[in-house]
């Protein structure tokens, strides 16, 4: 088939892979100059499917709460959230123990197969990007330690390799925790992976163009046709005036990060997507001569905080906050200051600040955790979106479970509740 992908960021380059891999003739069309230039640009690199699950939790609202006396709260709430009521009402719904567990057991089994579809292009293609095996989430305190021992069958019943690590035995796994700051204990998760987001997204490009695969940069897409269904209208971003031009195709993968809504709204395809944003600052390790290595080895997890340091090479990056609904221009003091709180608290002096790169992106986010992936109920219409805050651990997985879809064959993971209908 003749399909458009819209959207370049990680799931865009992932689903066209897949679907030249299917041997289809793929055009992307990606607003940017570049691959992976939003939301997929400067993430923590985190690919956890033993930490994955949705942000609607039971105990969300009060951790919100609790925040909002904070200096350092993990959740700020931006003018564009209190404008949408509507998704913060389907949010609270979802964050019922029952609806948060089956998300939960959805979102790991995408993230299961989401890993091992990660291992093996990346042995296929011989891709590097700074991967380092392990995840370790650090608790402060022991009511979180505690709370994190009541999520554990979960990972028993998927098969989930973990360890319960007393204070001592994290700070073996990583050597260089400032011993000053408290710890009650962490969850050590060897299958997951750390790893460059964005250098990855640039190596499977290379190799779909091998495949074929054609990247349109620097063209929007405006709309896509209702009397033809797959195709669409575009005009190049330097070209604002011009007319769209149209594009014939005989289906058309929405992969365009928050942006999605509105593309869809036109077609009368309904999807509660938020921007929350999230911070990164990335900066390189201050190796000092005749000392041990200052940083992480691999990824921690703060998990008071929400706040990950991880390892990219010989670079340092720290990542967390959600600011719901806020916008993408303003980098606001508060939520650096988090960060880098959070950094001094771990891995003081680790960083050399004199050349850092602080970074705000948009995380595509769905009230209730799990993607959309599949047909969208209009015609020529398929959606892989809503990835939230684990796109990058989801992406592999999800591309595959698309390419299938459209395809016409049955994925190799059971797709429940991964369609439009969950959230009709
Ligand atoms: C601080 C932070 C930390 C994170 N950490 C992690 C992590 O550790 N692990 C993890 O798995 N995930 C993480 N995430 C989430 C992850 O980055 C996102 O889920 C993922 O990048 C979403 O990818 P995407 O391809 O859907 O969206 P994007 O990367 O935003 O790509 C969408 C693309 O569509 C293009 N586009 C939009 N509209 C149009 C149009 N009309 N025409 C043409 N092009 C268009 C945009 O330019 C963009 O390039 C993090 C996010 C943040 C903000």
């Amino acid at each position: 088939m003749r399909i458009a992908v819209i959207g370049a960021g990680i799931v865009g380059v992932t689903t066209a892979y897949e679907l030249a891999a299917d041997g289809h003739e793929v055009s992307v069309f990606e607003r940017r100059q570049a691959v992976a230039s939003e939301a997929s640009f400067a993430n923590s690199g985190v690919v956890s499917p033993g930490y994955l699950g949705p942000w609607a939790a039971p105990w969300m609202p009060v951790k919100v709460l609790a925040g909002l006396a904070s200096t350092h709260s993990a959740v700020r709430f931006g003018l564009g959230a209190l404008g949408s009521p509507r998704w913060l009402g389907r949010f609270l719904w979802a964050c019922r123990r029952s609806t948060h567990q089956a998300n939960r057991r959805r979102m790991q089994r995408l993230g299961m197969y989401s890993r091992q579809r990660l291992d093996l292009i990346t042995q296929q293609l011989g891709l590097q990007f700074e991967q380092t095996d392990g995840y370790l989430v650090l608790y402060r305190h022991a009511r979180e330690l505690a709370r994190a021992r009541k999520g554990l069958g979960i990972l028993d019943d998927l098969g989930v390799a973990y360890e319960l690590l007393e204070p001592d035995e994290a700070r073996s796994r990583e050597p260089a925790l400032a011993p000053q700051t408290t710890l009650a204990g962490g969850l050590y998760l060897p299958g997951d992976l750390v790893g460059n987001c964005r250098q990855f997204a640039h190596g499977l490009k290379a190799a779909a163009q091998e495949r074929g695969v054609r990247f349109h940069f620097g063209t929007d897409v405006i709309r896509m046709s209702r009397s033809q269904p797959g195709s669409l209208y575009w005009r190049e971003t330097d070209r604002p005036e011009a007319e769209p031009r149209l594009d014939k195709f005989q289906a058309c993968v929405v992969c365009a990060g928050t942006p999605s809504a509105r593309l869809l709204a036109r077609q009368g395809v309904r999807v509660p997507l938020m921007p929350v944003h999230g911070y990164s600052l990335t900066a390189p390790v201050r190796h000092r001569e005749g000392e041990d290595d200052p940083g992480p080895r691999a990824g921690i997890m703060d998990e008071r905080y929400k706040v990950s340091i991880t390892r990219l090479g010989q670079r340092i990056r720290v990542a967390g906050i959600a600011e719901v609904g806020g916008t993408d221009d303003l980098l606001r003091d508060a939520p650096v200051r988090t960060l880098y709180k959070v950094l001094d608290d771990w891995y003081p002096g680790a960083a050399d600040f004199t050349r850092v790169q602080h970074w705000k992106g948009a995380r595509p986010m769905l009230p209730d955790g799990p993607p959309i992936i599949g047909p969208s109920g209009a015609p020529g219409i398929w959606l892989n979106l809503g990835h939230g805050s684990s796109g990058w651990a989801l992406s592999c997985g999800s591309a595959r479970v698309l390419a299938d879809q459209l395809g016409g064959r049955s994925p190799e993971i059971d797709s429940e509740g991964l369609g439009i209908d969950r959230i009709r």
